[in-house]
């Protein structure tokens, strides 16, 4: 047996046992690549004036976009006074869909979303660890983040307790994450406010490999997939029609008010420099990588070529794509890569990084949960 960290633990200190996925190039179902929508400093919720429109901007969360889901809508919404204006939403991943909800349950006249593209984007891709990860916010945004987070975790709580008013109970999972002690598993406000039990100190043991200095945590796993599919047919239950279609400019739009949740579209539409685009790699696993690790979440920093790097492992059981719209099954999904600014990349770069990424995801998964080097 080999030791995964030299720190001593203490003997109380609990050892979890865990069952780790099967990991080979014939364990590997699909490998995806997607971008998430950052905004430096802080994501853009603002209402700006512009000559003969309003835009409610709601974009930018990075990886955190469904940890900050309903509160960011409700915070955008609440900028809004005038209910009789007709409404156009931009985009239609979690936020633009969740916004034209929300509005029409408020009472505002939604005419319809506009989005470029419906199933290759962050939203249906997203793994769905609840945790506040990978975004860019300034220390001066941080009460803002936790006002957003906590609405938001009010809200997946009421989909927990199956109280939820158009989505159902599940849509997601609670349990335990572990992550080394130096790793920022994004969960500490929400403990330190008791939303959450406290952190234990353990001793991962996965058979081959153990790794002392974890710390065990529990969240909510969302299952995105699921969240999506009931979030588009709440919309067509309201009729609210969508329509495929990339803008350009505000001015093609119609109406006066546009709700502006286009993602990584804010950069050229607002004209918004903060706007990075994040690459993640994401390793979907097959039925033959096994169930027994679909129960808990690893979400942790290791060592690999002497730089920190990520893994994390989600019991992700289905993802969706434009040819499969309806989603496909899988056991699970391994990822862990944040590469800002890919859109510098010509195709080719592109294709040799996500490769790149790949085979180094693989690697040090196998070493972290096998003792593989
Ligand atoms: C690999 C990966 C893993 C992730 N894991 C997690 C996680 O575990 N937990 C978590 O909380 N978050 C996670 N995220 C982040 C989360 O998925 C995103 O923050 C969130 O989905 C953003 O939602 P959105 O609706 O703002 O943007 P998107 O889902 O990107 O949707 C934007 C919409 O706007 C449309 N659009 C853009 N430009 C235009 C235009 N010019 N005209 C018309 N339409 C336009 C697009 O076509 C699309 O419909 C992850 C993201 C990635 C990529």
């Amino acid at each position: 047996m080999e030791n995964g960290n030299t720190q001593q633990p203490s003997p109380s200190t609990r050892v979890v046992r865990l069952d780790p996925p099967s990991l080979h190039t014939s364990t590997i179902l699909k490998k995806s690549a997607c971008v998430r929508p950052m905004r430096e400093r802080c994501f853009n919720i603002s209402l700006e004036e512009i000559p003969k429109k309003k835009i409610v901007n709601c974009y930018g969360m990075g990886g955190s976009g469904w940890t900050t889901l309903f509160g960011s809508v409700g915070k955008a919404i609440r900028l809004l006074e005038d209910k009789s204006n007709p409404i156009r939403v931009i985009g239609a991943g979690c936020m633009g869909l969740t916004a034209a909800i929300e509005l029409v349950r408020q009472g505002y006249k939604v005419t319809g979303i506009t989005a470029k593209e419906l199933y290759d984007i962050a939203s249906w891709r997203a793994g769905g660890y609840f945790a506040f990860v990978s975004l860019l916010t300034s220390p001066e945004e941080q009460a803002n983040l936790d006002a957003i987070g906590f609405e938001t975790f009010y809200a997946f709580r009421s989909i927990y307790e199956g109280s939820h008013p158009y989505l159902s109970r599940d849509c997601l999972r609670f349990l335990p994450v572990y992550g080394s002690s130096r790793t920022d598993i994004g969960l500490d406000t929400l403990e330190k406010e008791g939303l959450l039990p406290p952190s234990e100190n353990v001793i991962l043991d996965f058979g081959a490999i153990q790794h002392p200095g974890y710390t065990a945590h529990m969240t909510y796993f969302l299952d995105t997939v699921m969240i999506m599919k009931q979030l588009g047919a709440e919309v067509k239950r309201l009729g609210i029609p969508i329509e495929i279609q990339e803008v350009h400019s505000w001015d093609e739009i119609a109406e006066e008010t546009i709700f502006n949740c286009s993602g990584l579209g804010g950069r050229e539409l607002n004209k918004d420099s903060a706007i990075i685009p994040v690459r993640g790699h994401l390793l979907l696993l097959n039925d033959t990588a096994g169930k027994a690790h679909m129960d808990y979440i690893i979400y942790t920093t290791v060592e690999q070529s002497h730089q920190e790097e990520y893994i994390y492992l989600f019991p992700k059981s289905s993802s969706a794509s434009s040819e499969i719209p309806d989603g496909f099954p899988c056991q699970g999904v391994l990822g862990g890569s944040f590469i800002p600014h890919t859109d510098k990349l010509t195709e080719r770069e592109l294709m040799e990084l996500d490769e790149f990424e790949f085979e180094k995801m693989l690697s040090r998964s196998q070493r972290f949960f096998y003792g593989i080097k």
